[in-house]
């Protein structure tokens, strides 16, 4: 059955546009191939005039009081939920990830608004003593101002709640280029912001195909103080680049390479099911994905085979059918890509113990859940994000060992291991070169906890009190005079 969702506008200062180019673009479910829907294309010009609009707005926005920002939020995050079916259709059509997936998605994305929405009302200051009794030393925290968001298609919802509700509820207006091939849903929450009652121009949604243009309009103006990126990291460098000239502060969440070690003293059983939620939310395409599975030597044998049994129950196909718990990747290169490193690994040595090939769907760009043992640390598959459904695993002697093999990545987002040994929860937390370290979880991401990575996984927080930080910025104020 073809699903449409129609002509989609942008929403650029609080109004819903065609675009200055009058040229549209097609989004493609990766499930069927169809055309879902359209957007416009927009030009740098379309981005001038969110900016100017976000300029504008910003004065009133950043001088109003938390409780009317907060008031806004929950009532954008309460719209969310109620419309979680409608939005997790929307995602699905657009992205491919199961509906069950997209709704758990939708709620996640609510999760940010409401959180932020609430921590709003808790941007405090500081009074510092000072070295004389005339004088009081006073911090106050501002909105940096005017901030723009690039994000990604793999999260089309919660990667953008994740920037826009810090950004809102920090009183910093705010321009989203979401990613080409995911607009809709980012088009869909800049809808509910209007409903809200969202004062128009504080949030703008441009979609192009041409992002380094956008990008560029961005980056190059004086009045944008802030950039948050969530992709990959070779874009990640180019807009740190960029935003050195006009000095933005820059929020950078980029790829991963995650470890998923499994010590021989783990409840196996517990392992091999986060491990598989790990590995397969999103059918493998998150930045916090486990990509390398290091295994003890004296479990290893028994882990692969449980981990092969549960990877080969999970059904493949579109995420609109019941029952699927693996959808399609989001475009072909993604399935090459994946394809790749499993020949790779295969022809290198490593064992195929199940999948390990493009699915037998007729149309969509599926791939079948697979699992790879005896790998090495030469195969690409333990270099480069797979970004798709495969575990590669590996067997490991000792601690050291596995914290060395762990460490040897220019990537440093998240980490995991599973032991019920306390001392080595300490050691392995502590000498893990990663932002994110889920000991027995798999799944560690929440709104109230600090999101980000270390190396070339990226700069700075989101989520959590440190992700609010983010966009606000330190004012100290010297009063003198006190005693006169
Ligand atoms: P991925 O490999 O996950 O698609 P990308 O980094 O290519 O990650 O894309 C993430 C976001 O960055 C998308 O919104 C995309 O349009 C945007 N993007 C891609 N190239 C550039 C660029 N040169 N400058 C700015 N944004 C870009």
């Amino acid at each position: 059955m073809t699903v449409t969702l129609g002509d989609y506008p942008l929403f650029i200062g609080g109004n819903w546009s065609s675009g200055i180019s009058d040229k549209r673009f097609d989004i493609v479910n990766p499930a069927t191939e169809e055309v879902v829907a359209t957007v416009p294309n927009a030009v740098p010009e379309d981005m001038h005039m969110a900016i100017e609009a976000a300029v504008i707005a910003q004065t009133e926005w950043g001088n109003s009081v938390a409780s009317y920002r907060a008031q806004i939020l929950a009532r954008a995050a309460h719209l969310m939920r109620e419309r979680v079916e409608k939005l997790a259709e929307v995602m699905t059509l657009e992205e491919g990830k199961p509906l069950a997936d997209a709704r758990g998605e939708v709620l996640y994305a609510a999760s940010f608004l409401e959180w932020f929405g609430e921590e709003a009302k808790r941007i405090y200051g500081d009074m510092i003593p000072a070295n004389t009794p005339e004088k009081r030393i006073v911090v106050i925290k501002r909105p940096v101002g005017v901030t723009a968001a690039i994000t990604p298609w793999n999260f089309p919802a919660a990667m953008i709640t994740r920037k826009v509700g810090p950004a809102l509820a920090a009183g910093c207006t705010m321009i989203i280029k979401p990613s080409e091939l995911t607009p809709l849903s980012a088009l869909e929450i800049a809808k509910i912001f209007e409903e809200a009652e969202l004062p128009k121009g504080v949030l703008s949604v441009v979609v192009g195909n041409d992002a380094s243009a956008l990008a560029k309009v961005v980056m190059d103006d004086m009045r944008v103080r802030k950039i948050s990126f969530t992709g990959s990291t070779e874009v990640g460098k180019i807009l740190m680049r960029q935003a050195a000239d006009t000095m933005k502060r820059v929020s950078l969440e980029l790829g991963g390479h995650a470890p998923f070690i499994v010590f021989d003293d783990a409840n196996i059983d517990d392992a091999v099911e986060q491990a598989v939620i790990c590995k397969m939310r999103g059918m493998g395409e998150t930045c916090v994905s486990a990509n390398r599975f290091y295994v003890q030597q004296g479990i290893v044998e028994a882990f692969t085979e449980k981990m092969a049994t549960r990877m080969g129950q999970m059904r493949v196909g579109n995420g609109l059918d019941a029952g699927i718990s693996v959808g399609p990747l989001i475009e072909p290169a993604a399935v090459d890509k994946v394809d790749r490193h499993v020949q790779d690994a295969v022809d290198q040595g490593a064992t195929l113990i199940s999948g390990g090939k493009r699915h037998s769907e007729p149309r969509g760009y599926f791939y079948e859940p697979t699992v790879l043992a005896n790998v090495t640390e030469s195969m690409l598959v333990m270099n480069e994000e797979t970004f798709g459904p495969v575990a590669a695993i590996t067997p490991f002697t000792d601690e050291d060992e596995v914290i060395e093999r762990a460490n040897h990545s220019p990537f440093g987002l998240a980490a995991y291991y599973f032991t019920r040994d306390i001392g080595r929860v300490f050691r392995l937390a502590e000498r893990l070169e990663y932002g994110i370290i889920g000991v027995n979880d798999g799944m560690p991401s929440t709104a109230q906890a600090p999101f980000g990575g270390v190396k070339l996984s990226g700069i700075g927080r989101e989520g959590s009190k440190y992700g609010l930080e983010e966009y606000l910025d330190i004012k100290y104020i010297s009063l003198g005079g006190i005693l006169k």
